[in-house]
């Protein structure tokens, strides 16, 4: 079964409540088909002061300022309705503007959106300060107050996923926020600006502006803003920090990596290759935290290879509004210039070609690209130390443990790492000495709102989902009374 595509408005910005069009624009396209799907409004340098001017005011005057924190929850639980509402035009939007197939927005990014908003909704009003325990004739306790003017910068690989990780927290615990999706996919940001606003958030609280990296500079160094969150790339994540220590705003930083997924001698090689291949070929390897560097145990590596290659021979690459379609097109022609150079340099490279490894836009006129997997690569090799963001995987063996904590820690990133043993105690001591933030055993790309995620190293800090990401968008005050012992 293959969807119709939904109809497509042009786009406009979402400042104080009100939609307003710019001279200057930029398009958004199908990369699927290279085809234009609309025109989209450019944020320049005074939109963003203007978004900024209307988001300040709405933190501190009106009606967002003065409403219970119960009121909002339920303000988030409605908007999710909404989304569920509307679940099946955003999934197809959502497949039109990315490139990745219906079944996995209809399955997974839609409904973890409508998660997100719900599960914010109920941190609300479970925002709790302290009794700070001192003695003496004072009294003490610490307030926690909304972080203030937040601006979100996200990329394009989960465009309305990643905006509901910025947004349900930071609305629940009483910010503003002003959201900048990337320019490769700004269409279902501006529909979500359109339920935001149809479940009765005053104007000014949520502000959208679609425009390009111009746009994100103007926001990271903006003095009216007083948090940054940052969903990307290493590249310009530092750029942001430089920018936002104009006024030292609090950053979190969401970046890269290059997971290292290891597979023991002792794994189930079956449930190592399903997870594997989801762990690299997911949402055409543009996943952050994809495992994209196997290390395969020496007594393992024939089987799983050639279990690996027949699967991921068998993946259908092609239409993504089509159902059955397991992987869909690269966001972009930058993207898929990228991956195919990457493809070109492992083979020079002296990497080994097990499976794909080639581009398919000529092919199916769109910005497709193989299922890869790379054997008997090294460390020095540029596939096994950089980040692709592509369907390509790198593999090497390994036998000696100290050897490959090593190489699985020689990486300047730290996200996510998976391992697959049957051993419970391996798993444990090897979960321990593996730098990542996300430690997957005998599973990968597991995810559920209530479970923190973010990195070390180049993949940025701060954590994003359970109630960790309330303390992104929380601050801390002390009062103390004095005179009680009078
Ligand atoms: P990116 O360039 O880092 O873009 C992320 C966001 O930052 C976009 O909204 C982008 O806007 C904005 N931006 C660009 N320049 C900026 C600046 N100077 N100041 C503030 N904001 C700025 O990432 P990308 O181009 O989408 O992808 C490049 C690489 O980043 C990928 O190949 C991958 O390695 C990595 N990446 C990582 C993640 C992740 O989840 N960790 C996600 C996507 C990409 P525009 O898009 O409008 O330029
Ligand atoms: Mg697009």
């Amino acid at each position: 079964m293959t969807f119709a595509p939904v109809a497509v408005e042009n786009g406009k910005l979402l400042i104080g409540g009100e939609w307003i069009s710019t001279n200057k624009t930029f398009d958004t396209i199908n990369p699927a088909n290279e085809k234009k799907l609309a025109s989209v409004s450019f944020a320049g340098a005074e939109d963003v002061d203007r978004a900024v001017n209307a988001a300040r005011s709405a933190l501190s005057t009106g009606p967002w300022a003065k409403m219970a924190p119960r009121e909002r929850g339920r303000m988030l639980y409605k908007l999710a309705d909404l989304i569920e509402r509307d679940k099946e035009r955003l999934a197809i939007l959502e497949s039109m503007d990315n490139g990745k197939p219906v079944g996995e927005t209809m399955n997974f990014d839609i409904p973890q959106v409508i998660e997100t908003f719900r599960y914010y909704a109920g941190w609300a009003d479970k925002i709790y300060g302290d009794v700070n325990p001192i003695s003496g004739d004072f009294f003490s306790y610490t307030l926690k107050e909304p972080a203030g003017v937040v601006a979100q910068i996200i990329p394009w690989n989960f465009p309305l996923l990643m905006a509901a990780w910025k947004l349900a927290p930071a609305l629940a615990a009483g910010c503003t926020a002003i959201l900048k999706p990337a320019e490769q996919t700004p269409l279902t940001a501006i529909e979500l600006g359109k339920l935001v606003m149809e479940a009765g958030f005053p104007g000014g609280v949520v502000n959208i502006l679609t425009g390009d990296g111009t746009t994100g500079a103007a926001l990271s160094s903006h003095k009216g803003i007083d948090k940054i969150a940052f969903t990307g790339s290493t590249e310009v994540g530092r750029k942001v920090m430089i920018a936002a220590a104009q006024n030292l705003k609090r950053v979190s930083m969401e970046l890269g990596g290059k997971a290292p997924n290891i597979v023991f001698a002792d794994a189930n090689v079956d449930q190592a290759v399903r997870g594997a291949l989801l762990g690299i070929f997911f949402n055409q390897g543009e996943v952050c935290c994809a495992g994209s560097r196997l290390f395969l145990h020496k007594a393992v590596e024939a089987e799983f290879t050639e279990k690996f290659k027949k699967f991921a021979e068998g993946i259908r690459v092609g239409d993504p509004l089509d159902k059955k379609t397991q992987m869909g097109a690269q966001v972009s022609l930058e993207q898929y210039e990228r991956v195919t150079g990457f493809l070109e340099a492992g083979k020079k490279g002296g990497a080994k070609v097990i499976a794909g490894g080639s581009g398919l836009r000529e092919k199916l006129g769109g910005y497709f690209v193989q299922p890869t997997m790379f054997a008997e690569t090294n460390q020095d090799m540029q596939i096994v130390k950089e980040e692709i963001f592509g369907p390509v995987v790198a593999a090497q063996s390994f036998e000696d443990l100290e050897d490959l904590v090593a190489k699985a820690n020689d990486t300047n990133y730290g996200l996510s790492a998976g391992i697959w043993t049957s051993d419970i105690s391996k798993a444990h001591t090897v979960a321990r000495r593996i730098k990542a933030g996300t430690v997957w055993i005998n599973c990968f790309n597991a995810f559920d709102t209530a479970v923190p995620f973010g990195g070390f190293k180049d993949s940025g800090f701060g954590r994003e989902l359970g109630r960790q990401a309330m303390d992104l968008y929380t601050g801390e005050k002390a009062v103390w009374i004095g005179g009680l012992g009078k």
